[in-house]
């Protein structure tokens, strides 16, 4: 092939005139619009000076990109422009989670110095809600949480470790289930020797009560 023709002047496009441009094949490339580009184009949309990407914005993966690297475009001025926030999503309490190219500063950014270990949690740990607990009941070890609102921001947890409460056997049991049967044995005996003391009362202790409340006006 000595000859291509490629429609469109998209990133896609460039790239596969610039391969093929580099094998020594005789390219064109047709574009519909007025301008280069496609996705990738940057205008003065608005007010001249000002600069809008009309589509894409961020190029995270071009700069490491192999095919990038080896068309050499710097040598055509191209710059790679680093933000100095590359990401900020904000949050319902007006602050915004921001993310930055150093990991420590984000992980300040993000509150890592309230950050900590909470030691070991059980279902009867007070300081969590019911919300939180159910998430951490999920974990296993090496777990991370996804975010998960608190009621003082965002918290994620880390699982270093799990204990599960042991299944107990019937074995285990036996002595708390017998001791929990005679006391209710007792309590039964107990009812029935008051229900015939009761019958064989000479004295009716709720009549006499009644009565006495009666005479002193308290029961009409
Ligand atoms: C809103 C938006 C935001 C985006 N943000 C990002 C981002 O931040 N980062 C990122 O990596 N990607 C982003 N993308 C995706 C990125 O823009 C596309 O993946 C990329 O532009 C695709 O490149 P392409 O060459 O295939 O097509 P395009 O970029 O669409 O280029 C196609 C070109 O072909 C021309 N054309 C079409 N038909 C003809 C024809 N018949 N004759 C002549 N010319 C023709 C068009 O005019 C156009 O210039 C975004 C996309 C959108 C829509």
């Amino acid at each position: 092939m000595t000859r291509a023709i490629v429609v469109g002047s998209g990133p896609n496009g460039l790239a596969c005139a610039a391969a093929l441009a580099t094998e020594g094949v005789d390219v064109t490339v047709l574009e519909a619009e007025e301008t280069i580009g496609g996705g990738t184009r940057t205008s003065e949309l608005t007010v001249p000076g000002v600069l809008h990407d009309e589509c894409s914005a961020v190029h995270p993966m071009a700069s490491g990109s192999p095919f990038f690297k080896a068309l050499g475009l710097e040598r055509y001025g191209l710059e790679w422009s680093w933000p100095e926030i590359d990401l900020a999503h904000p949050l319902d309490d007006g602050t915004a989670g921001v993310m930055l190219r150093s990991i420590d500063e984000t992980a300040t950014g993000l509150g890592a110095a309230k950050a900590g270990s909470m030691g070991q949690v059980t279902s009867a740990s007070e300081e969590l809600s019911p919300e939180l607990k159910n998430l951490i009941g999920t974990l296993h070890k090496g777990d991370l949480s996804p975010p998960a609102q608190a009621a003082d921001g965002y918290l994620v947890f880390l699982c270093e470790d799990r204990q599960d409460t042991p299944q107990r056997t019937l074995a285990d049991i036996r002595p708390q289930v017998m001791a929990a049967a005679q006391d209710q044995k007792r309590q039964r005996l107990f009812a029935d020797w008051l229900d015939e003391r009761e019958k064989k009362a000479a004295v009716k202790v709720a009549s006499f009560y009644g009565q006495w409340n009666r005479e002193r006006g308290a029961v009409n």
